[in-house]
């Protein structure tokens, strides 16, 4: 397939709208990561996500809107929890699931009787919504199991010749998935974000948050979200978390660094901004600011694209896994396959 690159700030509105509408694929930048859009109430288009990301069926998707009232025809009814989180986090980086309506494809949904509504915090997003006039179906733009894309080379190393179109909009600026939360039952954070607990807590009191964020399922557990089943943002390189205070996990990682290159093994080390100086003279690349755990989720995906075919190893710090670091933690656990020393 002949895939058409467009530039935000070019007139990519008649075109990409036009492509989601007849039920083909295009790729646009939202707040978080890239998505990769279909028109969300044709389940035929939908099957060309799954297809184009090597996605698992039952790995249900995202549906985006640009306009509050379309949630109505998407779910059984609006409860008062969403009304008060779409108030104060629409547009942005937190999804909601409920109870969906007969109007949404199964094929959306992987059969389950919830769907995921999110309202993205972006121009080019929003505005090709609109147009299409139809909800857009959008998982993470890349292949299946893979880090999310974060840049417009990231989608275009990943998606080129499978799909209609990829609009680029630069860099994205939260650079880690939305927060979701099922609002089915007790409210449940089913993957952290840069919308935290204690933000959500904030608006409409207690919420848990699945077991599943930090560790992996266990055989006999019920599965809330089909996506914390599989293997995520895994680049070919190992990946090995050391734990511990900074001082200790860098004497771990220094530890592991000298063992495994004795034996051969290219290792590369992914160092929060403070740890730094720990390296020395190591091959060391700085992934950010564990302050701000939000910003490191973006460099983090774009570091194991950048390395993660370059070495066999790549060994990091754990940071803190509360407010935003959760959000990290979950995606770094992930990425390891849950190593941690
Ligand atoms: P992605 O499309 O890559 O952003 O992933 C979307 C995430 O939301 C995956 O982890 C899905 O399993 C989860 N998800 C989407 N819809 C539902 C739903 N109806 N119930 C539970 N989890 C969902
Ligand atoms: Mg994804």
């Amino acid at each position: 397939m002949n895939t058409l690159y467009f530039n935000a700030n070019n007139d990519f509105i008649p075109t990409c709208s036009d492509i989601i509408r007849a039920g083909g694929l295009v790729a646009f930048p939202t707040e978080t990561v890239y998505g990769l859009g279909a028109n969300g109430l044709d389940g035929n288009a939908v099957n060309g996500i799954f297809k184009a990301k090597g996605r698992p069926n039952d790995n249900p998707l995202i549906l985006h809107i640009a306009d509050k009232e379309m949630l109505y025809s998407l779910w059984e009814s609006v409860p008062d929890t969403a009304l008060k989180l779409i108030d104060a986090f629409w547009p942005g980086p937190l999804t909601l699931i409920y109870k969906k309506s007969a109007r949404v494809p199964s094929e959306v949904t992987a059969s389950l009787d919830t769907v995921a509504v999110r309202m993205p915090k972006h121009d080019v997003a929003l505005k090709l919504i609109e147009e299409a006039g139809v909800p857009v179906a959008a998982p993470s733009a890349n292949m299946s199991s893979r880090p999310s894309p974060t840049s417009f080379e990231h989608v275009l190393h990943d998606m080129d010749g499978k799909i209609n179109a990829i609009i680029d909009g630069g860099k994205c600026a939260c650079g880690v998935e939305s927060t979701v939360l099922s609002l089915v039952g007790t409210p449940t954070i089913l993957r952290p974000g840069a919308i935290t607990p204690a933000m959500i807590e904030s608006v409409i009191g207690k919420v848990e948050i699945a077991s599943a964020v930090l560790s992996p399922l266990k055989c006999d557990e019920k599965v809330l979200s089909p996506g914390l089943k599989y293997k995520h943002y895994a680049p070919d390189a190992e990946v090995i978390i050391a734990s511990g205070s900074p001082k200790e996990a860098s004497e771990k990682i220094k530890a592991l660094f000298y063992e495994y290159t004795s034996s051969g093994k290219k290792c590369i080390i992914f160092s929060t901004l403070s740890s730094f100086p720990f390296y020395e003279d190591l091959p060391c690349v700085t992934i950010g600011d564990s302050s701000n755990p939000i910003s490191m989720c973006a460099n983090l995906f774009s570091l194991l694209r950048e390395h993660g075919s370059k070495y066999d190893c790549i060994l990091t710090e754990a940071i803190e896994s509360t407010d935003e670091g959760l959000a990290y933690m979950n995606r770094l656990l992930r990425a390891s396959g849950f190593k941690v020393i």
